[in-house]
């Protein structure tokens, strides 16, 4: 190991928080139009604490604090205020707060995350839990979130179809943006203005209990609060019934139907016949689950919540806050860095099984091991605490 490798150890993050900087030069950041009323926090990479109830008047301002301070993550609040500065909520001035959305994928029933357990004290590491370190008998574990299946993505994509078609047709917010988290999700942020910004956390819990479907049956589907007797007859949601039923009557449309039911569903008029009816009510359960949405709850009913700031960089991940303006085509892959056209020379700090990291296949890899890896993919395994990086091949 050259003396210039021995020094890095000390410098870790140098590498990598000069190409953050250089990131930010670009100012790539998208910005409220009420930045002064929105407290800023950061993370910086040599610390694990956050520096929080900051305010900018202007762009140009945050942007200097940015190129002093280096953030591995930056926030803003989803709130705002009159005096965003003040060190405490009651002193802040609450002025009201968008809504804010989360989907993680990894809390999606399907998704399957490539975890490895790594001691903190020796860095052994394994792809299997273990609770003691057989290697320095240490319990000072910790779990790496390594990688995701694809298919998480795909399940996360869903997840945000169904979010934004019921933000829009069912609750009629019409004006939203979706984000790459920069890691592994999605956010979905609604701005709000005068009264529907002032919804307490009780009333956004309300609306996050609709989009989940907590509470809610079969029966509350098929039936009227008038009707709901032993005697009375199913109505079968069709599309333009509106809430839930609307939702329920998409997922049964894209079932494979009988062309009478797809026309009853669609609201032709048309009668299904009773074997048809049958097949809906049979069909109907698994609809609701499919129905159902999976958020992060503690996000949305915060009403000071710090968020990512649009095009800034996920400092777990190395990936950018990026709009998604069609969730259909957005595809996870070494393009979500803005380091995807350099190549970089790293050292391995802890073994890793064979993974798929953005599209890549890598591994295995052992404790000390060196290689030339993809600037995207190096800086995700960097920041978490897999390698460092030695040097930069342009
Ligand atoms: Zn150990």
């Amino acid at each position: 190991m050259s003396p210039q490798e021995l020094s890095d150890i000390s410098e870790k993050w140098k590498i990598i928080k000069d190409l953050f900087r250089e990131y930010y030069r670009k100012r790539p950041l998208k910005l409220p139009q009420d930045l002064e009323l929105r407290e800023i926090a950061i993370q910086v990479f040599d610390s694990p604490t956050y520096i929080r109830h900051k305010a900018f008047q202007t762009p140009d301002q945050l942007y200097k604090f940015i190129y002093l301070k280096i953030p591995r993550h930056i926030y803003y609040s989803s709130a705002k205020y009159s005096n965003p500065a003040a060190p405490s909520m009651d002193e802040k001035g609450w002025l009201g707060s968008d809504l804010v959305f989360d989907i993680d994928a990894d809390h999606i029933p399907g998704c399957r995350q490539v975890h490895i357990y790594v001691c903190k004290d020796c860095k052994y590491s394994s792809s299997y839990k273990i609770s003691k370190c057989p290697n320095c008998n240490s319990n000072n574990i910790e779990i790496i979130d390594l990688s995701l299946d694809d298919l998480c993505i795909d399940l996360a994509k869903n997840q945000v179809g169904l979010l934004i078609h019921a933000l829009d047709v069912e609750l009629g917010f019409s004006n939203f943006s979706i984000y790459f988290s920069g890691h592994r999700g999605f956010h979905i942020h609604v701005p709000l203005e005068e009264e529907l910004a002032k919804l307490s956390s009780d009333e956004r819990r309300e609306i996050v209990d609709y989009l989940k479907g907590v509470g809610l049956s079969r029966d509350l589907i098929l039936f009227s609060s008038k009707s709901r007797t032993r005697k009375a007859t199913p109505a079968l949601p069709r599309i333009s019934n509106g809430g839930w039923r609307t939702r329920v009557s998409r997922i049964m449309l894209s079932k494979d139907l009988k062309k009478e039911l797809e026309m009853y569903i669609k609201n032709m008029d048309i009668l299904p016949s009773y074997k048809d009816m049958k097949r809906y009510l049979k069909d109907l359960n698994e609809a609701l689950e499919q129905g159902k949405i999976y958020l992060d709850e503690k996000v949305t009913i915060d009403t000071s919540r710090l968020i990512r700031i649009p095009g800034s960089l996920n400092g777990k991940a190395g990936l950018i806050v990026i709009e998604v303006n069609d969730i259909e085509s957005f595809r996870f892959n070494q393009e979500l860095s803005p380091f995807n056209e350099i190549m970089m020379r790293v050292r391995y700090e802890t073994s890793i099984p064979q993974v798929k990291i953005l599209g890549m296949s890598i591994g295995p890899r052992h404790r000390g091991d060196y290689e030339v890896l993809p600037g995207a993919i190096a800086i995700w395994l960097a920041l978490k605490d897999i390698c460092t990086v030695l040097g930069i091949t342009r």
